[in-house]
C-alpha cells in the first residue's frame, strides 16, 4: 500500500528542497508538504501562509502546516479552513518560564549521534517531578491545538526527552496515554505515525486503535522523499488498517463546525 505522507518540508522552512522539487516527487508516492509554522521571515503570518499555500496548490500539491503548539500565533479560522490539513506538533514546552528544548532528544531519537552514545540528557529527564510536568504541559498544548487551532493531525506524538528515555511504556503513564487518545480521538484528530522519530509506540498506537482513533503517515523529510520502511513496520506491527488512515484532506469540521459544537456543548 501507498498510504498518503503528509508530513513533508520544504526550504519554505527547514526543508532542503523547493515546492517544484516537491510536486516532481508526488510520482514516487503520494504526499503533501507542511512546513513550519512560524518559521523565521518566511511564515510569520497568516498572509505569509495562503501565499505558501497559493504556491504550492498551484503547483498541485496538497498543502498543510506543521503548526508548533504551545508557540505559534494563532492562525485566522479561514486560513485553516482553506488549507488541506494542519499537522500540530510540540517541539518544546515552557514549565514555570523556562523553556525545556526538545533538540537533543530528537537527534537522539532520529540517530543522529554517534553509534552507541547515550541520550546525554537522561539523567536530568530521569526526575519524576519535571517529567510530570512536561506531561501535564503536553496535553494542555494540545488542547489548544485541538479545541482551538482546529488541528487534524497530532504530528509525532511522544515526541519528547521522555522519549529518550528508553522504555515508553515506562516515560509516559498509561493513564496519560489514554487522556491523550481521549483528547485527540474524542475531535477526530489522527495521531501520526512518525518515520524520522518512530514514534509513538506500538503500545500507544494499538491502544489508540482499540479507541477507534485515526492515523497519518508522516516521514518528516528534510530531503529526498525515501521509503517508508519504519513506518510500515510500525503499522503492521501495532495492525493497523489501511482504512484508518488519512488520506491528504481533513476529516474534521472547520472553525463554523467547531463554533457550533461549542454551542451546542
Ligand atoms: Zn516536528
Ligand atoms: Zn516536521
Amino acid at each position: 500500500m501507498s498510504l498518503f505522507d503528509h508530513h513533508v518540508h520544504t526550504d519554505r522552512s527547514d526543508g532542503r528542497l523547493s515546492l517544484e522539487d516537491r510536486a516532481q516527487s508526488v510520482a514516487v508516492r503520494p504526499h503533501g508538504v507542511s512546513d513550519h509554522y512560524p518559521w523565521g521571515t518566511r511564515l510569520r503570518t497568516d498572509d505569509d501562509v495562503l501565499r505558501y499555500l497559493d504556491d504550492a496548490a498551484r503547483l498541485g500539491l496538497r498543502v498543510g502546516l506543521e503548526y508548533d503548539l504551545g508557540v505559534a500565533p494563532p492562525l485566522r479560522p479561514s486560513t485553516r479552513d482553506d488549507l488541506h490539513y494542519v499537522i500540530g506538533a510540540v517541539h518544546q514546552v515552557e514549565i514555570g518560564g523556562e523553556w525545556i528544548a526538545f533538540e537533543e532528544a530528537g537527534r537522539f531519537l532520529k540517530g543522529q549521534l554517534a553509534p552507541g552514545a547515550p541520550f546525554s540528557e537522561a539523567s536530568r529527564f530521569a526526575d519524576e517531578a519535571i517529567r510530570r510536568r512536561i506531561l501535564e504541559r503536553t496535553l494542555e498544548v494540545v488542547r489548544q491545538g485541538v479545541q482551538e487551532t482546529r488541528i487534524d493531525i497530532l504530528g509525532h506524538p511522544t515526541f519528547s526527552p521522555l522519549a529518550a528515555l528508553g522504555d515508553p511504556e515506562d516515560a509516559f503513564p498509561v493513564e496519560w496515554q489514554e487522556r491523550l487518545i481521549e483528547l485527540c480521538g474524542s475531535e477526530r484528530v489522527a495521531f501520526e505515525v512518525n518515520e524520522a522519530y518512530r514514534v509513538p509506540h506500538r503500545a500507544f498506537l494499538v491502544r489508540a486503535h482499540e479507541r477507534g482513533a485515526l492515523f497519518s503517515v508522516g516521514t518528516d523529510t528534510h530531503g529526498e522523499v525515501g521509503p517508508l520502511d519504519r513506518t510500515d513496520a510500525m503499522i503492521r506491527d501495532a495492525g493497523l488498517p489501511e482504512d484508518r488512515f488519512l488520506a491528504g484532506t481533513r476529516v474534521r469540521g472547520g472553525a463554523q463546525a467547531g463554533r457550533s459544537t461549542a454551542r451546542s456543548s
